[in-house]
């Protein structure tokens, strides 16, 4: 399975499970209204029992107001899309050039760089013509010049490097972010962690020093 046949198989998942996914709305602000919450979100508001801020490396625009204070920077990561003469059989790491290689559908994801900037920057062209020069001596049988997909992304990171996951200083709003590089491995744990805590209101030990509020 390909990351973006997993992604989509997650959400098939939740939506299985009895989940709603509502995509491409920007949540603007959570707010505390009597006994329940406010989700303001694209010109309407939803309500809310518990609301888990989960907005990766502009997590500190969202949680900011409910007393997270550790901020969250962009370190943003550059891929973009190759064809193949064989098909990729397994992702490969390249440690010398810090690039990582993916299967895609038709070819390979050629993945690096860590770059501090505002997550909502332009991506920086030249970026892609150093994963290639970092990529291209250690590879046989990649067109190179099929170039396309060209992508930028952010890894959440923490001040501390520490993921940020548990309650905020508002009642029934969680954090869970910050997991800098490691998101992928460790948000499954953390997540199922967290719902833990929401379920049974008691903080999982191994969450102490992940508190959003530290
Ligand atoms: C190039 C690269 C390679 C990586 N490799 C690995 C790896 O090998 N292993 C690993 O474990 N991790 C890896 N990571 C890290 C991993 O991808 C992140 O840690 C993880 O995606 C963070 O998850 P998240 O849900 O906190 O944030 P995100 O995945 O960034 O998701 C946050 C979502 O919130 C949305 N959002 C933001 N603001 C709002 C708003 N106001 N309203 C509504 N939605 C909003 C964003 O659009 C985004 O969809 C890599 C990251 C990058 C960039």
């Amino acid at each position: 399975m390909t990351p973006a046949e997993y992604v989509v198989a997650l959400a098939d998942h939740v939506r299985g499970a009895g989940g709603k996914i509502t995509d491409r709305t920007e949540v603007e602000a959570v707010e505390r209204h009597g006994t329940g919450l406010k989700v303001h979100c694209a010109g309407r508001t939803l309500g809310a029992d518990a609301v888990v801020l989960a907005s990766g490396a502009l997590l500190s625009d969202l949680a900011r107001p409910h007393g997270v204070r550790l901020p969250v920077h962009a370190g943003r990561g550059y891929s973009f899309t190759v064809d193949c003469d064989e098909p990729l059989q397994r992702p490969l790491y390249l440690p010398s050039a810090r690039v990582a290689i993916t299967p895609t559908a038709a070819g390979a994801r050629v993945t690096g760089i860590m770059e501090f900037a505002g997550a909502d920057d332009p991506p920086v062209a030249a970026r892609f013509a150093t994963i290639e020069r970092g990529a291209r001596p250690m590879l046989r049988g990649i067109d190179w010049a099929s170039r396309a997909n060209d992508w930028v992304g952010s890894r959440p990171l923490t001040a501390d490097g520490i993921p940020l996951v548990g309650a905020s200083r508002t009642k029934d709003v969680y954090v869970a972010g910050g997991h800098g590089m490691w998101g992928v491995t460790l948000g499954p744990l953390t997540g199922q962690l967290l719902a833990e805590q929401i379920v049974t209101g008691v903080m999982p030990p191994e969450l102490r020093a992940l508190d959003p509020t530290r």
